[in-house]
């Protein structure tokens, strides 16, 4: 099936900034890839309880959130998707609820005692740091903001925190952010950069970013050392795992979309007072708008750990370029990605350009990111069509939504997964 669309005229979605390629306005940009392969049809799932003892040190079924309330919970969900490849299809068909033989116990009570799993806290505010050597804690901050805590290393995807008026909190501000080491930022427009020249300046933390994001880093006041600019191409080594840097392509929204969402967003909220008028101007202003973010400023971000965990982050939701198309060949499939769904408010549309992309990278565990309101210009986009159009091309796939600074926790070996508070 080949859906494509077609625009009359294409804006960058954040700052309507119209594009500058005048052909874009003819090219179709939205279309399934051909079918990805699958590498075993299996629709089978299962859910485990880990040990409650291990989990809850409050009673059963309430666990002391850290700002002090009790949280009723339910215990942790732990997946492990490797498992399923490893089972046989009878065993599942016999007791399709049953814990796969191959799913460690050890692993499981690894996950279930790691002192990121029962806190809201990320690493970079002072929260603890993942125990094991090959555990991985993923938090999203908003926007396509992500914590990476690996090993006592704290990567940060995008910074843009101090979110201004009518955008939901995420708990903390920049000046919280106590500790990063490396900062990558996948383009340079404000809701993606604006914090991460000032975190850098207090942490040291190293950023990466396409030239475009490296110039305005360094126009912010950080040294050319502190800086490593990615055009794409670029294999980096970091302590313990490895940055490869793909040139991607920013999301690309029809303009009279925009312009009829803007009013029809401002009609439903009361209107934004002077001060925060200006407040929301000077964020905006932390960023760049340069038209040629959209071709050459956007890259995806492939991780891979050195126990091969492979983790794969996209931040604008565009269409699919040729050195992606290669990379995911080479590749044939992810550990994990962060891949956008932001934008289009008709899920079907923004399902269109989403879904070819989870489709290329082929993850094992697939996170959507930037979903959420940017006041005044998107709103909050349910995410259970795209995971239902996920799990029908893509059985295989574990697709999940964590709140803000929920923490994801994997035991990156066996792909076994378990997401906390
Ligand atoms: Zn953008």
């Amino acid at each position: 099936m080949l859906t494509t669309h077609r625009s009359p005229r294409l804006t960058d979605n954040q700052d309507g900034i119209p594009t500058s390629a005048s052909s874009a306005a003819d090219n179709v940009y939205l279309g399934y890839p051909k079918p990805v392969r699958l590498r075993r049809q299996m629709r089978l799932s299962t859910e485990i309880a880990p040990r409650s003892a291990a989990v809850l040190r409050s009673p059963p079924g309430v666990r002391r959130n850290l700002y002090g309330g009790l949280l009723t919970m339910h215990a942790p969900r732990t997946y492990n998707r490797r498992s399923f490849l490893k089972t046989s299809t009878a065993t599942l068909a016999a007791a399709p609820f049953a814990l796969p033989g191959s799913l460690s116990a050890q692993v499981v009570d690894g996950l279930a005692d790691d002192p990121t799993l029962n806190t809201l806290v990320p690493t970079a505010i002072g929260g603890p740091a993942p125990q094991g050597a090959d555990t991985l804690t993923l938090r999203w901050l908003g926007c396509a903001n992500h914590e990476i805590a690996f090993r006592d290393q704290v990567i940060l995807l995008d910074a843009w925190y101090d979110r201004g008026p009518r955008n939901r909190p995420l708990g903390f501000g920049p000046d919280d952010v106590q500790r990063a080491d490396v900062i990558i930022n996948g383009h340079a427009h404000f809701d993606h950069i604006a914090d991460i020249p000032g975190i850098a300046r207090r942490t040291g933390a190293t950023v990466l970013g396409a030239p475009l994001s490296t110039e305005y880093a360094r126009s912010e006041g950080l040294s050319d050392g502190q800086v490593l600019a990615t055009a794409g191409g670029e294999h980096l080594e970091f302590n313990g795992f490895t940055v490869d840097a793909i040139l991607a392509h920013h999301s690309l929204l029809p303009r009279e979309v925009l312009d009829k969402l803007a009013p029809a967003l401002a009609a439903d909220m009361s209107p934004l007072s002077e001060q925060e008028q200006q407040q929301q101007a000077e964020i905006r202003a932390r960023g760049l708008s340069d038209p040629r973010i959209i071709t050459e400023g956007t890259i995806a971000y492939l991780f891979t750990f050195d126990n091969g965990f492979r983790l794969l982050y996209r931040n604008s939701a565009g269409p699919i370029t040729d050195p992606e198309r290669q990379a995911a060949t080479d590749l044939g499939g992810v550990d994990l990605a962060i891949i956008a769904y932001q934008g289009h408010p008709v899920a079907e549309s923004q399902i269109a350009v989403t879904l070819p992309l989870v489709q290329l990278y082929q993850p094992g565990i697939y996170l959507p990111t930037h979903h959420d309101t940017i006041a005044g210009t998107f709103t909050d986009i349910a995410t259970e069509p795209l995971f239902m159009a996920i799990r029908d091309a893509l059985p295989e796939t574990r697709s999940i939504s964590p709140l803000y600074r929920t923490p994801v926790v994997v035991d990156m070996p066996s792909g076994t997964f378990m997401v906390g508070v």
